[in-house]
């Protein structure tokens, strides 16, 4: 082993045994509280991008590291060939909060997704009665999903898919956010629209206001199932506790991942009610991990620090706090600031790279999305002090 590693050695190791998914700013964090990242050179950073959302609840919760330290040395692994004492309270836990009847486990993002397919092509060859092997699910443009190969299949992102081919037959593409075209979309072979209501990784995209009543309309209309994908809006991100609540929208299927567990250990679930989610059956779905004790643990208090610290809240008004005062930087490179809660996004008509390379100098970790936005989703327990340090340090980046 290396001895007092400095950040060149981290990185060449990394890069040179690693396979290269990613291109990571080049810094070496070894530490993180709250809304803080301390890398190896003793620097602070304020963390805008909260592991893609799965730390709303802010890195290394005290709460939650005490159950999750408590639970790992009681039990771990508990396979579902057997029961425990963790996952009927955390199943009771998680539907009381989604106002859902059922709920199904897996552990990450992408499993929710790939759940959700499944149940409801199973809904259509037994409920809808379309003919085996046609159903066909329709989704939108800019979507982001996951990374298995049935989700890439619909990814609109030719490098997420080129090459990883033959791909999954039986999804519809239209653009995100109009109704119309969802319309069209639709056949008597369509047995769900799936979509962020909020995309995300697609560059912080908000739909026109009301599409997503209307898109549950239209799927009720037309015996369609709405599948609503809050692995990243959901847990208080846009200020309300899932993103489909501002339109009063009730999904038929719900999938939620990320900080359902605060960031210390995957856990995803998909919930629907009984008559949807009855309809898998013994041997028909699962996971080795899923469902197991520490997760769920960690699950169930991930989801009381959201409620008890009121986060969903705090992302409102910080976020709205902060909104209006990005809407009074002045620069000519932006092209809009637009968002909900603290899921919010400058969008630019040039690279924003340069931009985050200039905030991580003053300490401020943004990383681009699409090439020219730069998403902005601190931890939610950030208070109005910090996001004045924030808003001040952007504002010195952008203001020209
Ligand atoms: C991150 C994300 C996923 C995938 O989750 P993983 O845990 O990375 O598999 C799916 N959908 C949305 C909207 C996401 O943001």
């Amino acid at each position: 082993m290396l001895k007092n590693m400095c950040s060149e050695d981290y990185i060449k190791l990394e890069d040179e045994i690693g396979a290269q998914t990613y291109s990571p700013l080049n810094l070496i964090i070894e530490r993180a509280e709250g809304i803080w990242l301390y890398d190896i050179n003793g620097n602070k950073y304020l963390d805008c991008t909260s592991a893609f959302s799965s730390v709303n609840q802010g890195h290394c919760h005290p709460g939650l590291l005490e159950v999750f330290i408590k639970q790992a040395g009681e039990m771990t692994q508990i396979s579902r060939a057997l029961r425990n004492t963790q996952l009927p309270l955390f199943f009771k836990e998680i539907t009381a909060i989604t106002g859902k009847e059922k709920v199904l486990p897996m552990n990450t993002g992408a499993e929710g997704v790939e759940t959700a397919i499944k149940l409801a092509r199973k809904w259509a060859y037994t409920v809808k009665g379309i003919e085996k092997d046609k159903a066909e699910i329709i989704v939108c443009e800019r979507n982001f999903h996951g990374r298995t190969t049935t989700v890439i299949s619909f990814s609109s992102n030719e490098a997420y898919k080129d090459n990883f081919g033959p791909l999954t037959p039986g999804f519809k593409i239209i653009p995100f956010g109009d109704i119309k075209a969802l319309e069209n979309a639709i056949t008597p072979n369509t047995c769900a629209f799936l979509t962020e209501p909020i995309q995300g990784e697609g560059g912080v995209q908000v739909p026109p206001e009301g599409f997503l009543k209307q898109a549950e309309n239209l799927c009720r209309e037309n015996n369609v199932l709405l599948m609503l994908d809050e692995i990243q809006t959901g847990w208080g991100r846009t200020g309300k506790m899932f993103a489909h609540q501002y339109e009063n929208v009730d999904p038929d299927v719900l999938i939620v991942g990320k900080s359902l567990s605060g960031g210390f250990y995957p856990v995803s679930a998909v919930l629907a009610d009984s008559k949807i989610m009855d309809l898998f059956k013994p041997g028909e779905h699962g996971s080795t991990f899923a469902g197991n004790p520490l997760g769920c643990a960690v699950a169930r208090k991930a989801m009381e620090v959201l409620q008890e610290e009121n986060l969903a809240e705090n992302a409102a008004t910080q976020g709205d706090y902060l909104m209006e005062k990005l809407k009074t930087v002045n620069n000519p490179h932006i092209k809009e600031v637009r968002g909900k809660g603290l899921f919010i996004a400058i969008e630019l008509d040039e690279p924003a790279r340069p931009y985050c390379d200039k905030l991580l100098e003053k300490g401020v970790i943004c990383k681009e999305t699409q090439k020219n936005i730069i998403r902005i989703a601190p931890p939610l327990i950030i208070t109005r002090e910090q996001v004045d340090f924030l808003f001040t340090n952007l504002q010195d980046v952008f203001n020209r």
